[in-house]
Formats: C-alpha cells, sequence, structure tokens
C-alpha cells in the first residue's frame, strides 16, 4: 500500500471531526507549524469539505470507531498498513496488555526516537534523516526508519552530519526541549541513550489502543 501524499492537515481534521468528545486531534505532521496558530485544526476543526463546525455525519458504529482510532494512530505514527499490522501481531505474542505492548514497540521505532529526542521537527523528517545514514545506534550507522531500540541503546550523530544546517537547527531546538522521560539526552556529546522501556504515562500519543486491540481481534 502506498504512503498518503495529499495535504496532511486535513487528516488532522477528519480525526477532529470524528472525534466525539469534540476534543482537537493533532497528529503532529508538520513540525513546527504543529504547534503555532497556523495549524489547521486550531484554525478550523472541521471535516475536509465540511464548511460549518458542528455538523454531524451518520452515526458511528462500534467498528467505525475502532477503524478511526487505528487509522489515527498509524497516521501519527507514519506506518504502513501491513508493517502497522504486523507490530500488532508481535504485540500479540508478548504476554501482558497486548495494547501497551503495541504502543511501546511503535515508540521504539527508530524514526520516533529521533522525533522525541527533538532532533527532527517531524515524524517524516526523521525518517529522511535516518534513511540518509546520519544516525548511529551503539556506534553503527542504521538507516531503518523501523528499526526497533531497546533499553541501554545509544544514539549517536556522525560527526560530519553535526556540521549540516539541519542539525544545526534541530539540536538548538533539542537543547531547549525536554525528551520523555525514558530517553536521556547528552548535550555534551550529543548523544542519547534509552533508558527504560516506555510506559504508558510517557506517552502522550492522543489514542485509546483498547479500540485497536478489539479492531484487530475481531
Ligand atoms: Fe495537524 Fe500539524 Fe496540520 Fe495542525 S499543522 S493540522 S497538527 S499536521
Amino acid at each position: 500500500m502506498s504512503r498518503y501524499t495529499g495535504p496532511v492537515c486535513r487528516l488532522c481534521r477528519r480525526e477532529t471531526a470524528a472525534s466525539k468528545t469534540g476534543e482537537k486531534i493533532k497528529l503532529f505532521l508538520k513540525g513546527d507549524r504543529c504547534l503555532s496558530r497556523k495549524c489547521a485544526v486550531e484554525r478550523r476543526g472541521t471535516a475536509p469539505g465540511q464548511k460549518t463546525a458542528g455538523k454531524s455525519r451518520s452515526k458511528v458504529s462500534e467498528f467505525g470507531r475502532q477503524l478511526r482510532e487505528k487509522q489515527k494512530m498509524r497516521r501519527y505514527y507514519g506506518v504502513h498498513e501491513t508493517q502497522f499490522k504486523n507490530y500488532f501481531r508481535e504485540a500479540a505474542r508478548v504476554p501482558g496488555q497486548t495494547g501497551r505492548t503495541f504502543l511501546q514497540l511503535l515508540e521504539r521505532r527508530l524514526d520516533n526516537i529521533v522525533y522525541r529526542l527533538n532532533l527532527a521537527a517531524s515524524r517524516a523528517q526523521a525518517r529522511q534523516l535516518v534513511t540518509h545514514r546520519h544516525f548511529r545506534v551503539n556506534g553503527r550507522v542504521v538507516n531503518v526508519p523501523s528499526h526497533i531500540v531497546k533499553p541501554g541503546d545509544v544514539l549517536s550523530i556522525g560527526d560530519r552530519s553535526l556540521k549540516s544546517p539541519v542539525f544545526e537547527s534541530n539540536l538548538e531546538v533539542a537543547r531547549n526541549r525536554r525528551p520523555p522521560d525514558w530517553l536521556e539526552w547528552n548535550e555534551q556529546d550529543r548523544s542519547a541513550k534509552v533508558l527504560q522501556l516506555p510506559a504508558r504515562e510517557h506517552i502522550d500519543t492522543p489514542v485509546d489502543e483498547q479500540l485497536i486491540v478489539e479492531y484487530y481481534s475481531r
């Protein structure tokens, strides 16, 4: 299945319009714009093609809710359907809470770690930086965005990459923003350590993972 290449703000507007609580759903797909007043969800929370806020479409079934939640989470992490399903299968094999393990797997992707460390403005940029061989895990270059990190792993940036303009500005952001508690950023040698597996409270992804478990368990 191909990657969605349309305007990404439409995806946030679609999720916001589908939200039962009226909550604004931001998928943070456009870097700093998402934090500014230019964010499309802040300006208008209507569904794409819908002119007035508050117009609801037909009643959403339980399956519809599960499907929306699954799509939302998949788009949030920018993962293809097949790969997303494979993560779920892997999580289901692990004893314990499948939803939490599923979320942990997605959080532990290398592109997500780069984004969480504020070394990229968005997950899309993080994916690109990883494929361009800017990062090392435990001293070895890794150019696979889906690489899963584990506690104890150390992420570093290549010496030549540190001199590039994109890293100059991204490192400035990383210096001023705190990463989640399960990651430790070392400003001196521009590296990061994975301290532990992310707990649910460390993950601010606005999804109800139980609905996704129910979707795949049908
Ligand atoms: Fe979503 Fe970011 Fe666009 Fe806002 S600016 S609608 S959060 S992608």
